[in-house]
Parts: C-alpha cells; structure tokens; sequence
C-alpha cells in the first residue's frame, strides 16, 4: 500500500515513530483510536540514546513490553557509578537500595535500533498505522487550529492527512517548537559529544557488568560507558565544544582518543577492545518548549523538552510523556475537546520531572560539587540522589536540593511549557 491510498482522515496523527511517538500512539490504539505514525526513517534506524533508568519501567509496563524485555538480550543494568580522572570509582548507586529488585531496579542498556523497533511495532501490533519513509513537513491549519498535516514521501509525492489532533515526536528536532518560534535554549547546558563503539573491551563482573560508568574528564567533561549484549560497548565524551576542538582539533576520531588519555578508568577499560572505526559527533544543546502545544496539537518527549544525557532520562521522559499523552488525547476524543488548555496539567507534570533532573545536572556540572562531598555530610542524601538518578522524578526533592544548595547554586525553575 502506498502512501497515498491509504485513509486521509484520522483520529490522531503521530508525528515519528520513535520512542514517545510509539508509546503515545499504543495507548491511543488500544483505546481504539485509529491512529496514523508517520516517520521519516525505514526501521530499524541508527539512533543514539542507549541507556534505561529504572523509572522507565512503569512505562513499559503500561506498553507490555516487560516479558519482551525481560526475555530480550539487552544487558541488564543496575547501577550507575561515577569515575574520578585518576580512574577512582565511587560507590555504585544500585537501585535496589531503594526499589524492587525484580521490577524496577532491574532496568536495561539497550540498542536503539533493535528497540526502536520493538516499541514501534508494539503500537503496529495495537493497531496504529505506520507510514516510514514519509517526511511531515507542514502543520494544517483552520485559523490557529492544526487540523493535520502535509507530508512527503520518499518518492516526492505530497500527501495529506487530517485528524482533530497531531501529536509531534519528532525528537530534539523539535519540528513544531522550532518553526513556531517556541523553542528556547537552555542558558548553560550547550554540550557537544562525540562516540564510537568499542568490540572486546574490560566490563565489570556480576551485576556491575551493565552498569553505566560516568567518568569525568577534566574541565566538567564526561565519558559515559555503557555496556551492551554481543560485547559491544557504546563510549562516548560530552563536554563544551571549545574545550574538545581545543588546539582546532574537529575530527570526531581525534577529539575521542585524545579524551580517552584523560581519564585512566575509560583508557585502562578500552584497551583490551578495538573501536568499529565509526565515530559520531553532534551538538547537544539542552531545549525546551515555551508551550506544550496549541489548538489541535501537542508536543510529546524531546519534542517537548530535551534535556543534557548526563543521567540518561531521555528513554523514560519519552515514554512516560507518550504514555501520558496518549491517555490526554483519549480524553480529548472521547469529549471532542482539543483545546490546548485541557493538557496543561500534562505541561506541568512532564516539566515537574524535567526540572527536577535538570537540578541534578546543573550541580553535577558545576566544578564545586560532588556526590561524595553532599553525602559525607548528610548521608541519607544517597538515597535520595538515587531516586532522582532512578528517574523518581515526581516527587518532591525539595530537601535535597536545600543540602545541595549548601555546596553549589542551582537553577530557578524554567516556564512549564502552558499551552500556547
Ligand atoms: C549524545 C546523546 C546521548 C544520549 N544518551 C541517552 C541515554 O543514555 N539514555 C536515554 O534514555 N536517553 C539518551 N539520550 C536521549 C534520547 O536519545 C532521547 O531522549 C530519546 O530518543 C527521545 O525519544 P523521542 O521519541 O522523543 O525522539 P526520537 O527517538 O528522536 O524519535 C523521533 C523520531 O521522529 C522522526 N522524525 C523527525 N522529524 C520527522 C518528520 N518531520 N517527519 C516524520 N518523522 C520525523 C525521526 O526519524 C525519529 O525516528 C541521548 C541523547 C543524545 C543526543
């Protein structure tokens, strides 16, 4: 079937079929909605983003895909630890320390592509229709309400297609946010990385072999390594980007290996294993909405806030926040009610999260902090970073941001994203 004999009017258009466009349009399906995905890529597609966090769970439980889970080869993870540039590990933060072991402290390092695909073919299987290979390019609009979209298909042919909502996940692209002047930068969080993956390299034994390391570099840098199944090691270094051009060095392969000789855990750990050769690069300006959608239209995952992968919540926010739009826009269905207002609530709880992880960040950036120096003076913080760095994210952090303030300042809360 091509794209343009298939049906042209919908209940829900679904804006990309990654992770927050699959899950939303799942729910929505099994609603019994009928919804369209349209995506850009033909699955299974390279996509960065490997790393689960335990909240991610919930999410998944709702989509049913534990048992796919649970009996997939995906390394299992659950723990994260911090590295010095000396090479000295701080205590692993294991998440069953302050959650069920068999549930949601037991959570996985994935690979995009091979889960991406899952999760898209999970909404197939509720009975959302997905289109790959088509590319939106234009918001329809009655007055200020967004009645579809205008879409082309790799071939070139232009297509319509009309539903009362259309929900963008189109990652940090951001298609909506950008063109409608709505997306604004964060101040601070302009952090580029460069990665590659490694085949054969040293991994931790027992249940830290999954664990994801944090190993900083000098000058708030940052490696994550993130072990996968088939012996694979995804690697990468996040820092500002004039810190890893330093010299006017801008070949991806250079700034890694240049990066590795600055922190003795990462070296000693990648020398047993050799890179694939592919090396990648991009800029990771943190992002948000000004507004979480307009009439007819709601911004879900990065589209909506993408925030700094130091803690690895992208996966969770993106499925927690497609969950939860799916379970609005049934609301908005059934009641025949798009207005913008009606999702507000929505706004505030996605950017509740959002802002409590980005607490996080900003302190785990700033040269005057560290997890060690907050918990040697006030011990039961570790449980409560632990939350966070869970993705407990809902909660009220309050007091653990007053013990963290004591060392470094945080940020003041960003607008919640009303509806515009
Ligand atoms: C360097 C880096 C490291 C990261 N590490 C982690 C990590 O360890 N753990 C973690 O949880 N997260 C991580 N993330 C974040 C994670 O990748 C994202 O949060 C997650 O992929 C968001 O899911 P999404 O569905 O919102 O967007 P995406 O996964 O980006 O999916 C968007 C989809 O929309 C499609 N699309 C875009 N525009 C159009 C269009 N116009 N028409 C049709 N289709 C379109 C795209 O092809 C894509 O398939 C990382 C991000 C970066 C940049």
């Amino acid at each position: 079937m091509t794209a343009t004999s298939f049906e042209k009017n919908w209940d829900a258009i679904v804006i990309g079929g990654g992770p927050a466009g699959s899950a939303s349009s799942a729910i929505l399906a099994e609603y019994g909605h009928r919804v369209l995905v349209l995506e850009r890529e033909k699955f299974p597609r390279y996509h960065i983003g490997e790393s689960m966090i335990p909240f991610t769970y919930g999410p998944m439980e709702r989509l049913g895909l534990i048992p796919l889970m649970k009996s997939s080869v995906f390394q299992k993870k659950y723990s994260v630890v911090f590295i010095s540039p000396n090479g000295r590990a701080s205590q692993p933060f294991y998440f069953f320390n302050r959650y069920d072991r068999n549930t949601v402290a037991q959570t996985w390092q994935v690979l995009r592509s091979e889960f991406d695909q899952i999760v898209l073919d999970n909404a197939r299987s509720k009975g959302a229709k997905v289109i790959e290979e088509i590319t939106v390019k234009e918001l329809l609009r009655e007055g200020e309400r967004v009645v579809g979209v205008r879409a082309q298909t790799k071939s070139g042919e232009t297509v319509e297609f009309r539903a009362p909502i259309t929900l963008d996940c189109t990652g940090k692209e951001a298609f909506t946010s950008v063109r409608n002047g709505w997306r604004i930068k964060d101040p601070y969080l302009n952090k580029v990385a460069v990665w590659t993956y490694y085949k054969g390299s040293k991994r931790e034994p027992g249940i830290d072999e999954g664990q994801t390391a944090v190993a900083y570099v000098p000058e708030k840098g940052w490696f994550w390594h993130i072990p996968q199944h088939n012996d694979m090691v995804s690697v990468g270094v996040v820092a500002e980007g004039k810190y890893l051009t330093r010299g006017g060095v801008k070949d991806p392969k250079t700034i890694f290996h240049r990066e590795v000789e600055e922190n003795l855990w990462i070296k000693d750990h990648l020398s047993t294993g050799g890179s694939t050769g592919d090396y990648y690069i991009i800029s990771e300006y943190s992002h948000h909405s000004r507004h979480c959608g307009s009439d007819g239209l709601l911004l879900v995952g990065d589209a909506f806030a993408f925030l700094d992968p130091v803690f690895s919540s992208g996966l969770m926010l993106a499925l927690k926040s497609g969950v939860m739009a799916g379970d609005e826009v049934h609301k908005a269905i059934v009641e025949r009610d798009f207005s913008p207002q009606r999702f507000a609530d929505y706004a505030r709880f996605m950017r509740q999260g959002v802002e409590n992880m980005r607490k996080l960040v900003y302190a785990f950036y700033d040269p005057d902090f560290s997890f060690k120096k907050v918990i040697d003076k006030y011990p039961e913080a570790a449980g409560e970073i632990t939350d966070c760095l869970s993705g407990d994210v809902n909660k009220d952090f309050g007091p653990l941001w007053a013990k963290i303030r004591e060392f470094v300042p945080l940020p003041e809360d960003l607008p919640v994203g009303e509806p515009g």
